[in-house]
């Protein structure tokens, strides 16, 4: 079986170790046999069709460069994510889909608004930041859609640094999970990522997948299923990532 992975904006939205989530697919596609084939859409780029899309965070600085570009490829995002294909976006590339995101200067960038969501930066102060490790219960709806392992947890981890707070607007977009330690979407609802149809939006960063190994299977696991009929897939899991998950557990006092 084959896969194709585009991942959006690599050199310009990729940050605190998200690069560590295109590893975690390659070494987990091997794993369970799967041809994994990565590739790579920059500014002024056309974006070449495939079965998982990837975009990590940034700096406002760098939102602001790659913004314009992202809309401009807006009908096309548009009819992937109509067809099933399956998006993870992390802390930047999760606000550009949304409806805007005002930066710590207050500049305006338009989003996709293929999500229900906004985000707004009070300030550029760095006390105004959510900064530090994340710790989110699954909501069950999430496990269901997503087909999630819950039996080796039924938490994410991650670590999260943004200054943007995101709003949830209608029950469009669902919250992956309740916040357990953190912040997650904003300081207030006590609520992590969102998803719809088969895009996942998540603050964590850290990397994301290596510490949620059940994630990434869920995610390759979807992938296939949209394109092929028949699949078979096992939930395999090595001893370093289920370390690296329980060590963030273990400190935020689980
Ligand atoms: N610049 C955005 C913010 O601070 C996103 C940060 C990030 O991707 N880590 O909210």
């Amino acid at each position: 079986m084959n896969l194709k992975l585009n991942h959006l904006y690599s050199q310009n939205l990729n940050i605190y170790g998200d690069l560590g989530n295109i590893i975690a697919f390659k070494y987990k596609a091997e794993k369970a046999g799967i041809n994994l084939y990565v590739s790579h859409t920059e500014i002024g780029e056309e974006i070449s069709e495939a079965d998982i899309y990837f975009i990590g965070g940034g700096q406002d600085q760098d939102q602001i460069l790659v913004y314009e570009d992202l809309l401009r490829h807006k009908g096309f995002i548009l009819n992937e994510v109509e067809k099933g294909k399956v998006f993870l976006l992390i802390c930047g590339g999760y606000q550009l889909f949304g409806k805007y995101f005002v930066d710590g200067e207050g500049n305006a960038l338009k989003g996709l608004s293929i999500l229900d969501l906004e985000t707004n930066s009070p300030d550029s102060k760095v006390s105004s930041r959510c900064i530090g490790n994340i710790v989110a219960q699954l909501n069950s709806g999430f496990i269901k859609h997503w087909d999630v392992d819950a039996s080796f947890s039924k938490y994410i981890v991650g670590f999260e640094n943004h200054g943007g707070q995101t709003k949830l607007l209608t029950d469009q977009v669902k919250p992956i999970g309740e916040v357990i330690k953190g912040f997650g979407n904003n300081s207030t609802d006590k609520v992590e990522g969102c998803f719809y149809k088969n895009i996942i939006g998540s603050y964590m960063h850290g990397s994301f997948l290596p510490k949620n190994p059940h994630i990434t299977n869920a995610i390759l696991k979807k992938a296939l299923l949209q394109k092929y009929n028949d699949v078979t897939f096992e939930n395999l899991y090595e001893g370093e990532e289920k370390k690296a998950h329980q060590l963030i557990l273990m400190r935020s006092g689980f």
